[in-house]
């Protein structure tokens, strides 16, 4: 299964999840640290190129 990272929205602490697909679009992903489902995914690659916004 592929992992997915995300950066919280409310504490702003990075976490990976282990999940399928479905499960990612399906299920309702919390922060294990303080429960806020506000979230950005992380794809290190993608970071890598749009770190730089202006
Ligand atoms: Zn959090």
């Amino acid at each position: 299964m592929p992992t997915y990272d995300f950066r919280c929205g409310g504490c702003r602490k990075k976490y990976t999840l282990t999940m399928s697909i479905t499960d990612r679009d399906r299920k309702r992903i919390k922060c294990p640290k303080c429960g806020s489902s506000k979230k950005e995914a992380v794809f290190s690659s993608f970071f890598a190129k749009t770190s730089r916004k202006s």
